[in-house]
């Protein structure tokens, strides 16, 4: 029997769990050092008391950033098979969490089986899956009706659950006022919308946040705050809508810590470079540093087929400035449901993205394999520039596909190969260049 039920609850009552061991190790931390920060909400750790086969991840600003992969089937792409595919690719490139977001057919199996088969933090949106679940139009369902979801996903071993219980009726209002160009984008955040508006009610995630946190407390769910107001376009950026929102997330957070529940907020979207930073350093100061997981953001709207560049632009800058976890973005954004292909492009985008903010900020352990890649590449030591490469197959087809005549040199330049050059320049050799 645990005598905690939270590794929250763990951390403040001085208790030093395995996965808090675990993830100490993997951050170069001692335990010491880890265990107040998620006493204090500052980092989480995702793991369901049910998903027995979990790696655990630390998430947190101050930790190496976090990746996460959206999958599920969806009613024109409904192979579960190909999903699981997906699913393998992304935990062997390196995703710390996978979000299913199934949307059509019996989506309980495919849960499952992730959650009895996957090392990565699991996360899903309850509020989609209640939809399918119950087989009913959206206007039918009951408070309670989501709130059994919420149970059923916490009994699976969900890591973590996206809820939006931060707009309420007045966001009605608010969304009618301003003229948003994008209204409202988030797919769990329009159907809350959509409820409120059909049923003349409040959102039920708000109203009965205190059950919510009850179930999630029972089972260590983390609750993933989702902005339904997340600006779908830099014209929406940073409006009255998305900082309102914001505000009621940080007053959610205060409440789900008081029951030692584990909360992250999500936040933007779509933004301009020169309001990321801002952005970043108004949630952590409203929601008390807890962790920032952010879609993106995406630093342009006109970029379709090559989203997972725009968000991972978006991304390095929001991690270096305090994001702690970011979704990524696939070349399929705004068009299609993303092939296996797609999935990797977005994968690797992101990590570089991730990569280059911890080196920013100088997240412990982060840069020394940058340096080991220079070090490499003036030797011409390719074995180990693949072992340091982010994606080292494509790097290794590229060089072999269009293989210079010399070994020291690579097809580009040949032997005006500057690196050569200076080895042999330095080393007092004659540079034979013709
Ligand atoms: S040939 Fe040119 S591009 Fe290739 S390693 Fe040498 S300097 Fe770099």
């Amino acid at each position: 029997m645990r005598e905690y039920a939270t590794q929250m609850e763990a951390a403040r009552k001085g208790i030093i769990t395995e996965e808090l061991k675990k993830v100490a190790e993997k951050e170069l931390m001692t335990v010491e050092e880890l265990l107040p920060l998620v006493a204090s909400g500052k980092v989480v750790i995702c793991a369901n008391k049910n998903h027995k086969c979990i790696d655990p991840q630390g998430v947190g600003s101050m930790l190496k950033t976090k990746i996460n992969v959206n999958l599920g089937v969806s009613r024109d792409c409904k192979d579960y098979d190909m999903e699981m595919k997906k699913v393998i690719e992304a935990v062997k490139l390196g995703a710390h969490a996978i979000m299913d977001l199934s949307s059509h057919g019996d989506t309980i199996p495919f849960r499952r089986k992730l959650i009895s088969e996957c090392p990565a933090m699991i996360g899903t949106v309850p509020v989609y899956d209640s939809v399918i679940h119950y087989q009913r139009d959206l206007d039918t369902l009951t408070a309670k009706d989501f709130i059994d979801v919420i149970r059923l996903h916490a009994e699976d071993g969900v890591d973590f659950v996206t809820l939006h219980c931060g707009i309420i009726r007045k966001t009605i209002e608010q969304i009618k006022t301003y003229k948003r160009k994008m209204n409202i984008v988030s797919r769990g955040g329009s159907l809350v919308f959509a409820w409120m508006c059909m049923t003349g009610e409040e959102n039920p995630f708000y109203e009965y946040f205190d059950e919510i946190l009850d179930i999630c407390r029972e089972y260590d769910v983390t609750i993933s705050l989702g902005d339904a107001c997340r600006p779908g376009c830099l014209a929406d950026a940073s409006d009255v809508c998305q900082i309102e929102e914001l505000v009621r997330l940080g007053e959610l957070t205060k409440r789900a810590w008081e029951k030692d529940v584990q909360v992250m907020v999500e936040g933007p979207g779509h933004m301009p470079i020169d309001q990321i930073e801002a952005n970043m350093k108004i949630q952590q100061t409203i929601c008390n540093g807890a962790p920032f997981y952010v879609l993106g953001p995406l630093v342009t709207d006109i970029a379709p087929g090559y989203d997972h560049i725009t968000a991972a632009i978006g991304g390095a800058i929001a991690a270096s400035a305090g994001a702690a976890f970011l979704c990524y973005v696939t070349p399929a954004e705004h068009l299609a449901l993303p092939n296996l292909e797609d999935v990797k492009q977005g994968i690797i985008a992101m990590k570089i993205a991730a990569h280059a903010a911890d080196i920013a900020k100088g997240v412990r352990g982060a840069r020394e394999i940058d340096d080991r890649m220079a070090d490499a590449r003036r030797r011409f030591d390719w074995e180990t520039q693949w072992k340091c490469a982010i994606d080292p197959e494509t790097a290794k087809r590229i060089r072999t596909e269009r293989k210079p005549e010399y070994e020291d040199t690579c097809s580009m330049c040949g032997k005006f190969c500057a690196v050569r050059s200076m080895n042999k320049a330095l080393a007092g050799e004659h540079i034979d260049i013709l």
